[in-house]
């Protein structure tokens, strides 16, 4: 049966995947709504290509434009947060793809849980600010969060036929980032540049970027908290330069499962949509003999000292990984306007979050209030910088 999706942030990385991923499955699946940013042109394209019923863009601006160019078509065009909340839950949806980076995704994922339908979640951020309220969410509609994010759809895909209650331990992969040979004392003249040249994956720049500073994987652990039911002693991370192997997952009696595919994101989107089935993909095969080994080596939280606070949100929970999330989201952004130095990204974000004081978080306003708090609280400490 054709099934109906819609994604929020189609003109990213994730987005533009998931579009190519529906080209080759256009016998089962439909779009229907698409909620994009800024990029109106290949907004444009998208909708000539797969004719949605409803689109949002960030301003109402380009919404008008849009509206005038397909007003032919019957399109319904909105915009703002309220736009991608819309598409997030319309009625035909089967299949939301959360793919808006950073907490400006959590209200539309938000929405897309509420209409408790299947929610394909790259969102990543939302399941770090929000996860218990997410996951409450979900079981109260019924709504079925499957994981885009490589690591945790190789967790999610190692444990379909296993019972939670046997894992020991999972452990994420990760590529180490383009700095993982770059001796410390050299971590100082890292270029914005160089750190946006990711060896392994071509993603969106907030990623990258916490990819290059190993934040990323900071964020996947609490992520996979929530996603798996997991305690902070059960997950660990191993540094996988290759990027084969995605995720590992040991049961109690000693077996570790792992689960393994090129390094292509089409691989965990085509998963979250035809779960429980599998379809043909036009992806690459492995070939091991090709890639011959494969390596492991531990984190070292002295080169990537976030690690370690994100490890300490993990455990600390509450309105920690808020404020983490908000230190690292403004720092990111600065990084990217050259208004700070990669070697600085650590000892702001230390400081912007040292002095917070964990306290229980149970509305979205009160995490959007720590969001803002500390995101003001940063901007200081960069402008004192400068
Ligand atoms: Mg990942």
């Amino acid at each position: 049966m054709m099934k109906n999706v819609s994604i929020l942030g189609s003109t990213g990385s994730i987005g533009r995947n998931t579009l190519q991923v529906i080209e080759h499955l256009s016998d089962k699946f439909n779009i229907v709504g698409l909620a994009a940013g800024k990029n109106t042109k290949l907004l444009k394209k998208q909708v000539e290509k797969f004719k949605p019923k409803v689109v949002s863009l960030e301003r109402t601006e380009d919404a008008q434009e849009i509206m005038q160019a397909y007003s032919h078509l019957g399109l319904r065009v909105v915009s703002g947060r309220e736009g991608a909340e819309e598409i997030a839950q319309i009625e035909d949806n089967d299949i939301v793809v959360c793919a808006i980076t950073g907490i400006n995704g959590l209200l539309p994922t938000l929405a897309a849980v509420k209409a408790g339908k299947r929610v394909a979640l790259a969102n990543k951020e939302s399941m770090v600010v929000a996860g218990s309220l997410l996951k409450k969410e979900a079981n109260r509609t019924g709504a079925e969060i499957i994981p885009v994010d490589s690591e945790h759809s190789g967790v999610f895909q190692c444990l379909v036929k296993e019972n939670r209650e046997n894992i020991k331990r999972v452990i994420l992969t990760a590529s180490g980032g383009p700095f993982f040979r770059t001796p410390k004392e050299d971590m100082q003249k890292i270029t914005l540049e160089e750190a946006l040249n990711h060896p392994r994956w071509k993603m969106g720049a907030k990623v990258t970027i916490d990819s290059a500073t190993l934040m990323n994987k900071g964020l996947e652990l609490i992520e996979a908290k929530w996603l798996f039911d997991l305690h902070p002693q059960q997950l660990e991370i191993l540094i996988h330069p290759q990027s084969i192997v995605h995720s590992l997952v040991e049961m109690k009696d000693g077996s570790v499962l792992a689960q393994m595919s090129t390094t292509d994101m089409r691989i965990p989107i085509q998963y979250a949509l035809t779960y429980p089935q599998r379809e043909k993909a036009p992806v690459a095969s492995l070939d091991l003999s090709q890639i011959q080994s494969l390596d492991f080596f531990e984190v070292d939280t002295n080169k990537f000292p976030l690690i370690k606070i994100a490890r300490l949100a993990l455990k600390e929970g509450g309105s920690f990984p808020v404020a983490l999330n908000a230190a690292n989201e403004e720092v990111v952004d600065a990084f990217l306007k050259k208004k700070l130095r990669f070697s600085e990204v650590y000892d702001v974000i230390r400081e912007a979050v040292e002095a917070h004081d964990t306290r229980e978080v149970n509305s979205i306003e009160e995490i959007f209030q720590i969001d803002r708090e500390i995101k003001m609280k940063t901007r200081k400490i960069i402008e004192q910088r400068c």
